[in-house]
């Protein structure tokens, strides 16, 4: 590896401008004890930094580069949009385009509103679901990350987590008085809350296969209780398909799993990279949208014809026949090979992984909620990730996300990448 001196220099100043030196939290490293690396570009499941170092990368932006860096399509998509200009504040046949495309691969989305991030995404559902419901209160799950609203900062995933946070201040008590948390998969706690105050419950939100307290797929039963307890009660059931929409399966977890939200919020795979979100559902709930309805929500720049053009391209190359599947394969050997890793180095490790999305644990207890998920080895990951990195292997500095294969990923580079965490785990012994 060549010396992070470029690097570091543009950290340097970059922490004397920007809080913490970066623009979300978790780019920073500190839970890893690194400074950031500076990424100059990609191609395909490689990235380069400015300081020339070459990197495998399974972070993928968090999830959006599900085709890998720089596709060629996509680039070409969003050249000749940027060739018609960038933005109108005016509808264009893009977006109608896109909303088609959205309610054919999740039939549960009759109607669908798109902005400019997950955040939004999931504000915007909160805030119909209760206008439509005409209650307050909010179900999540401990360890669940729904983006940065107020809302949702109450024993949140993903960079909460990651730095140890419990909750945010500047977050109204008010607000988070609203805010029910509750174990994921723990279906008597759950049962136990809608018993007491279900019908004062607007709606119950959930990553149906989480992603952010590290991956956890939902326990037998958990989603359908879900579904069946909302619908009894006369709440909303909000599925953040944020991470799982059109990778966990074209249709997303709702498809995967069989069961059908009220509601669903989307982002990352949806923008090909472009700040992307949507929320959609039922056309009777989603009909409460102003100018339709009355429950406000806007955007200057939502639906831009960028966004559109590169997550249009995506999911339309993603559509193919067979790329899914065949990345859905190609990853469950690499999730393998993961576990391998650790029996044949003596490593105690547990893969919990849901088609191309994964998370390698430090632990010798199966990882069922967030609990689990923060009972596993942070010393052992810092010593993993740092061998790892010299290696030219790039993974999310926290042990609560995601690794993301993406269908660039070759045999072959699974193949080194296999060798590198065995490298890795021989030298945790
Ligand atoms: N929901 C989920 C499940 C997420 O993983 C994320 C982001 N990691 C969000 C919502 C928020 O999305 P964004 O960062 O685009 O605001």
């Amino acid at each position: 590896m060549k010396p992070y001196t470029v690097s570091r220099a543009l950290f340097e100043e970059a922490l004397r401008m920007i809080p913490g030196g970066v623009n979300s939290p978790v780019r920073a490293c500190r839970s890893v004890r690194r400074d950031p690396v500076f990424i100059l570009r990609g191609e395909g499941p490689r990235i380069y930094d400015v300081d020339g170092n070459e990197y495998l990368d399974y972070v993928g932006s968090w999830g959006p580069m599900i085709l890998g860096h720089a596709d060629p399509d996509v680039v070409a998509a969003l050249r000749e949009a940027a060739g018609r200009g960038a933005s109108f504040g005016a509808p264009t046949e893009l977006e109608v385009d896109m909303a088609r495309l959205i309610c054919a691969l999740m039939p549960s989305i009759e109607s669908v509103r798109m902005v400019n991030s997950g955040t939004e995404a999931t504000m915007s559902a909160v805030r119909l679901a209760r206008a439509y419901t005409g209650r307050d209160l909010l179900v999540k799950f401990d360890g669940c990350y729904h983006g940065h609203g107020d809302a949702f900062l109450v024993r949140a995933g993903s960079g909460l987590a990651t730095l140890g946070l419990p909750a945010s201040p500047g977050v109204p008590e008010d607000v988070a008085r609203n805010t029910l948390s509750l174990p994921y998969n723990d279906l008597s706690a759950f049962e136990g809350l809608m018993d007491d105050a279900g019908d004062r419950v607007a709606a119950v939100i959930v990553e149906p296969v989480a992603g952010n307290m590290g991956v956890v797929p939902p326990a037998t039963g958990f989603l359908e209780t879900l579904r069946r307890r909302t619908s009894e009660s006369g709440s909303l059931l909000i599925f953040d398909e944020v991470i799982t929409g059109f990778r966990v399966a074209l249709g997303g977890a709702q498809e995967r799993f069989g069961v059908i939200p009220d509601l669903t919020c989307l982002g990352k795979i949806l923008g090909g990279g472009l700040p992307v979100g949507a929320f959609g559902g039922k056309r009777e709930i989603m009909s409460r949208l102003a100018p339709e309805g009355d429950v406000y929500q806007a955007g200057t720049l939502s639906g831009n014809p960028l966004a559109m053009a590169a997550g249009l391209c995506t999911l339309r190359k993603l559509s193919a026949r067979g790329v899914l599947e065949s990345l859905e394969s190609e990853s469950a050997l690499f999730w393998e090979g993961l576990r391998r890793c650790g029996t044949e180095t003596g490593i105690a490790v547990e893969v919990n992984a849901v088609g191309s999305m994964g998370t390698l644990f430090f632990t010798e207890n199966p990882v069922r909620n967030f609990q689990d998920a923060v009972s596993c080895d942070g010393e052992r990951f810092i010593r993993y990730y740092g061998a790892l990195l010299e290696q030219g292997i790039y993974m999310a500095p926290s042990p609560y996300e995601a690794m993301f294969v993406s269908v660039s990923h070759g045999r072959e580079d699974l193949e080194r990448t296999l060798e590198a965490v065995r490298k890795a785990f021989q030298g945790l012994r």
